[in-house]
C-alpha cells in the first residue's frame, strides 16, 4: 500500500521519452508527467504523450499529464555560434526579425526572439541571461534597438532565456504560440494545463473562457514567477485550479533571498483555500550529473514538504539528466522520511467550511481517525469532494473511487488521495459500496474486522457531484467466521463465560451503556478501545442486553 502522501511531477524529455523510461519512473513513484512546451515538436509531444499513455496501460497505473505552456518567455534567438560577454562591454539588443543598418551597428548584437524588447525597455533597467547568471544594464534606448552595459559576464548561448526584472513586459500572457500548443494539448487529452508569467487573475479568466467556449473542462495551472504575480496572489488564488511556485524563473525576477519566504506564503495560502501547489525547479538539480542529492538538496525537498506543498516538481533531473529513475526514487524516499513528522493542519474551529461536500469530508476525516479505520473510500464524478479532503490532510489511507479515467488522473496531484478506478453494476448505493470493498478484498488492501468510512453523493437533494453522505462499515467475511480467532478477550465466570471481538468492535460504547454493572469499560489511551473488566464480570446477570446493543456482533455471552 501506498504511504507518501504528497506527489511526485516530473518533466520528461530526451533522457526519459522511452516507453521503458517511463514504465520505470513510474515505479519509482511519478505521479503527473510534465510535458514542457518550450522544448521540442508538437511530432515530439505527440509521441510522449502516447507512450505515457502505453506505459500506463502496460502497469495498470494511471499518470496524469501536464501540459505546460511556455508564455512570454523571452529568449535569445538560434546563435551561429555562443557569445562571450565581457564586463562593461556594450552590446546591441534588437529584434531576431530587424536587420540593423550598418551605422547602427557600433557594437556587436544580441537577437532575441522577442518583437517589443526595444519598446519595453527603458534606460538603466536590468537585463539578465540565462536563469540571471549574467546581467547587464540598458544605456541607451533607439527605434530599433537598445544598448546594454555588461555587469556579470559569461558565456551566452542560443536559446537562452532573458529576464526584465523591472519592466512591466507588454506581450499578452497568452502567445500566439501557447494557443497553437493549447489546441495541440487539449487534442492529445491532457489533464493539467499550465500557463507560465501570468500575471494577474485576468490572465486566467481569459484561458478559462477559451476553454468554456470550446466546451472543455482542464484544470488550470498558474505558475507564479513574475512580481505581478507574487503581488496578486490572492486573486490569483481565487480563479485557479491550482498553483505553481515556480522557482526558477521568480529567482531571477525576484532576487533568491525571496524565494524561500515567497514559497511557504504561496503555499500557507493554497493550503488554506483547498487548491493543490506545486512547489518546482531545482529541487534535485545536483542530480542532472550526480547519482546522490546534495544535503541541502535533500533538506530543500522535506522542508517543501512541511511548509505543506501538495506535489514536488522535478524538471532538468528527470527530463535531461543521467539519473531521472534515481531523482524520482530518491525524491520519493525523502518525502516518506519527511512526512514521520504528521502535518500541520487548520484548527477545526478556524478551518473554512464553505460548502457540503467539504464539511462532510472533513467529517468523514475526523471519524476515520477516531475509530482507526483503515481506509476512507471516497467515491466520486469529478475528484471534488477528494480535493475538499486533501485540504484536511487526513492521516487515514484514502481511496478516491471514481468511473472516470481523467478523474483518476487528476487525482493524481491530490495529497494523500490515491486514485482508485471503479465500475460498478448497480445504483444502488449500499451493493456498490460492497462491490468497491470486495475489490479490495480481493487486492488485499482490505481484510476481514477493517473499519472503513465511505463517502458519496446519492444526488437525490443536492446537485451530482455533492458529497453529502458518510457511512461506516465493518468488514465481516462470513467464510472467515469459523476459522477466525481474531483479537479475543475471554472472560470465564462462575455462570458461563464472556466474549467480545475486539476486531469487530466499533467502540460505540453501547455495551457500556446498557450494562447495570459496569462490566464494559473503555481504554483511558487515544484508541478508546472496549474491553471486559474482569473483576466486574461476576456480577454478570446474563439479561443478554449488551449483545442486543452491540450493532456488530462482537459480542458474545455464553450461559452454562
Ligand atoms: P520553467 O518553469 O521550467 O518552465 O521555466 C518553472 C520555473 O520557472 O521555475
Ligand atoms: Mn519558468
Amino acid at each position: 500500500m501506498r504511504i507518501r502522501k504528497a506527489k511526485i511531477v516530473a518533466t520528461l524529455g530526451p533522457a526519459s521519452h522511452r516507453i521503458e523510461q517511463i514504465e520505470d519512473l513510474i515505479q519509482a513513484g511519478l505521479d503527473v508527467v510534465r510535458v514542457n512546451m518550450s522544448h521540442g515538436t508538437h511530432q515530439d509531444h505527440q509521441q510522449l504523450i502516447a507512450n505515457v499513455r502505453q506505459a500506463s496501460v502496460n502497469l495498470k497505473r494511471e499518470v496524469g499529464i501536464l501540459a505546460d505552456l511556455q508564455g512570454p518567455k523571452i529568449r535569445v534567438s538560434k546563435l551561429s555560434q555562443p557569445l562571450k560577454l565581457k564586463k562593461n562591454e556594450k552590446w546591441i539588443i534588437c529584434f531576431e526579425g530587424h536587420t540593423l543598418s550598418q551605422t547602427d551597428l557600433s557594437h556587436p548584437v544580441i537577437p532575441t526572439t522577442y518583437e517589443n524588447l526595444v519598446a519595453d525597455a527603458r534606460v538603466g533597467a536590468t537585463v539578465l541571461f540565462d536563469d540571471g547568471v549574467m546581467g547587464a544594464k540598458v544605456i541607451e534606448k533607439r527605434d530599433q534597438f537598445i544598448v546594454i552595459e555588461v555587469t556579470e559576464g559569461g558565456v551566452l548561448k542560443s536559446n537562452k532565456g532573458i529576464n526584465l526584472p523591472d519592466i512591466d513586459v507588454s506581450a499578452p500572457s497568452l502567445t500566439e504560440k501557447d494557443e497553437q500548443d493549447l489546441y495541440f494539448a487539449l487534442r492529445q487529452n491532457v489533464d493539467f494545463i499550465a500557463l507560465s508569467f501570468i500575471r494577474c487573475a485576468d490572465d486566467i479568466i481569459k484561458v478559462k473562457s477559451l476553454l468554456h467556449q470550446l466546451k472543455v473542462d482542464c484544470p488550470i495551472i498558474a505558475k507564479i514567477e513574475k512580481p505581478e504575480a507574487v503581488k496578486n496572489i490572492d486573486e490569483i488564488i481565487s480563479k485557479t485550479d491550482a498553483i505553481m511556485v515556480a522557482r526558477g524563473d521568480m529567482g531571477v525576477e525576484v532576487g533568491n533571498h525571496l524565494v524561500p519566504t515567497i514559497q511557504k506564503q504561496i503555499i500557507k495560502k493554497c493550503n488554506e483555500s483547498g487548491i493543490p501547489v506545486i512547489t518546482a525547479t531545482q529541487m534535485l538539480e545536483s542530480m542532472i550529473t550526480n547519482s546522490r542529492p546534495t544535503r541541502a538538496e535533500a533538506s530543500d525537498v522535506a522542508n517543501a514538504i512541511w511548509d505543506g506543498t501538495d506535489a514536488l516538481m522535478l524538471s532538468a533531473e528527470t527530463a535531461s539528466g543521467d539519473h531521472p529513475f534515481k531523482a524520482v526514487s530518491v525524491m520519493s524516499e525523502i518525502i516518506e522520511e519527511a512526512e514521520k513528522i504528521p502535518q500541520e493542519r487548520p484548527a477545526l474551529r478556524t478551518v473554512q467550511i464553505s460548502s457540503v461536500t467539504s464539511a462532510n469530508q472533513i467529517a468523514a476525516a475526523i471519524i476515520a481517525e477516531k475509530i482507526n479505520a483503515k481506509a476512507i473510500l471516497s467515491l466520486t464524478d469529478k475528484g471534488n469532494s477528494c480535493r475538499h479532503l486533501a485540504r484536511y490532510r487526513p492521516r487515514t489511507t484514502v481511496y478516491g473511487v471514481t468511473s472516470d479515467l481523467r478523474t483518476v488522473r487528476r487525482m493524481n496531484l491530490y495529497w494523500g488521495i490515491t486514485s482508485y478506478f471503479f465500475e460498478s453494476s448497480t445504483d444502488n448505493s449500499i451493493q456498490r459500496d460492497g462491490e468497491i470493498i470486495e475489490q479490495l478484498q480481493l487486492e488485499e488492501k482490505l481484510k476481514h474486522s477493517d473499519k472503513v468510512v465511505i463517502t458519496h453523493g446519492d444526488g437525490k437533494y443536492f446537485q451530482k457531484g455533492t458529497s453529502n453522505s458518510i457511512r461506516v462499515e465493518i468488514i465481516k467475511n462470513e467464510h472467515q467466521d469459523a476459522s477466525h480467532q481474531g483479537d479475543l478477550q475471554q472472560v470465564e465466570v462462575s455462570q458461563g463465560k464472556i466474549i467480545l471481538d475486539n476486531d469487530l468492535c466499533a467502540s460505540c460504547q453501547s455495551c457500556v451503556s446498557v450494562c447495570p454493572v459496569d462490566i464494559w469499560k473503555i481504554t483511558d489511551d487515544q484508541k478508546h478501545e472496549t474491553y471486559i473488566d474482569s473483576k466486574q464480570a461476576e456480577r454478570c446477570v446474563f439479561d443478554m442486553q449488551c449483545v442486543s446493543a452491540c450493532p456488530t456482533g462482537a459480542i458474545e455471552v455464553i450461559k452454562k
